[in-house]
């Protein structure tokens, strides 16, 4: 699905060194890197604060956990996402209140916020799915109306870029009040072990997430709310820092690849192409097709055959797994993104794709979806 190491080829040379420098260096947590990277980030998307942590996972968590919600408060979030989401609503006691999403995008629908707001309901979490956006301008809207945290999980979706309706553009992930993303290895910046940041443009809930971040404390051994240990290291940082420069590059490489495929696959009416929103670009994190739910082990045997990688991404919505399954949810509930899992599928997607290879696999993919 990825080539990180023909990616690293071609940057060799460079994050060798930084590694190096590190490594010289000897300060492998909280070093200058770290904060070289936050500062080369925090100008790249023209956000405040960059909040460097351990994985995207932590991202999400120390948020809420900035937010100050209380037991059995409400968090509205997709539920044809990765877990992590709803994962760690979950774990800090809160309640994920799940819903539909749009079948042409994958991600959130508004209309389904709309009907699932409470009294309760304290937070929007939306996924920016694949790497494109979601309708931020309407989501932003409806939640200043009802007084909620917008809580962006940009882990799929860094370097995309909205468009509000006045002309505004703004980054992925510096929407909301507050952003997470995660440098995973195969994410579109992704570093070479685990790593996140939490984005916001709000001083105070950045020096609150900071102290999160840090065991609580502010004041080295003084700690006054329990925390936890979630960072970013120094050689992770050094990756990034280098990859970083090369972001736009490989957004661009990842489009032209989508757009190769885009071309392909519209002369063929059984596949239906992502759709791509007016108001957001697309860094595509995956290229996913839809097609007849019965072709899909077929197809997938078929590309497996011929040394092809295709994965299901997500093959099972949450409302449906077995740790989220609870009296509130059912089969059926939530159809768009029940039938999204049985007619997905994600092609290879990465920087490194020649045009050689994108033909292979489009014709083997015409070959038994026709
Ligand atoms: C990858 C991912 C996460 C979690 O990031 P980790 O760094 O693996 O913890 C969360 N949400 C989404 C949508 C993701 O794709």
């Amino acid at each position: 699905m990825v080539d990180l190491q023909s990616q690293y080829e071609k940057i060799r040379d460079e994050v060798n060194a930084g590694i190096q420098e590190v490594i010289d260096s000897a300060t492998f947590i909280k070093g200058g890197k770290v904060v070289e990277f936050q500062k080369n980030l925090e100008t790249y998307l023209g956000v405040k604060h960059v909040i460097p942590v351990g994985n995207g996972t932590d991202a999400l968590q120390i948020a809420l956990m900035a937010l100050g919600l209380q037991p059995g408060d409400e968090v509205i979030t997709p539920t044809f996402t990765f877990i992590a989401t709803a994962e760690v609503v979950a774990l800090l006691g809160l309640t994920p209140v799940l819903v539909d999403v749009n079948y042409d995008t994958f991600n959130i629908s508004v209309e389904a916020v709309k009907k699932a707001i409470t009294p309760r309901t304290k937070a929007i979490v939306p996924v920016h799915l694949f790497g494109q956006n979601a309708d931020m301008e309407a989501i932003l809207k409806l939640a200043k109306e009802h007084n909620l945290y917008v809580v962006e999980d940009a882990c799929q979706s860094i370097g995309s870029v909205y468009t509000f309706e006045n002309g505004k553009k703004m980054q992925s992930g510096c929407m909301g009040d507050i952003g997470c993303t995660s440098f995973f290895p195969s994410k579109n910046l992704g570093c070479y072990g685990d790593g996140g940041a939490i984005f916001t443009n709000n001083d105070e809930l950045a020096k609150k997430m900071r102290i999160i971040a840090n065991h609580g404390m502010e004041t080295r051994y003084y700690h006054d709310v329990v925390g936890v240990n979630s960072r970013l290291d120094s050689m992770q940082a050094a990756v990034l820092d280098v990859k970083l420069k090369h972001l736009d590059e490989y957004i661009l490489a990842r489009q032209t690849a989508a757009d190769f495929y885009d071309k392909a696959f519209a002369n063929n009416p059984k596949i239906e192409i992502p759709v791509r929103n007016a108001h957001s670009t697309h860094v595509f994190h995956q290229y996913t097709l839809r097609f007849d739910s019965a072709q899909r082990p077929l197809l997938q045997k078929a590309l497996e055959e011929k040394g092809i990688p295709a994965m299901i991404y997500y093959p099972v919505p949450l409302h449906l797994q077995k740790a989220y399954k609870n009296e509130r949810y059912k089969e059926g509930d939530f159809p768009i993104a029940e039938k999204l899992c049985d007619c997905v599928l994600s092609l290879p997607m990465h920087t490194e794709l020649s045009e050689e290879q994108l033909r292979f696999i489009v014709d083997n993919v015409d070959l038994v979806i026709c």
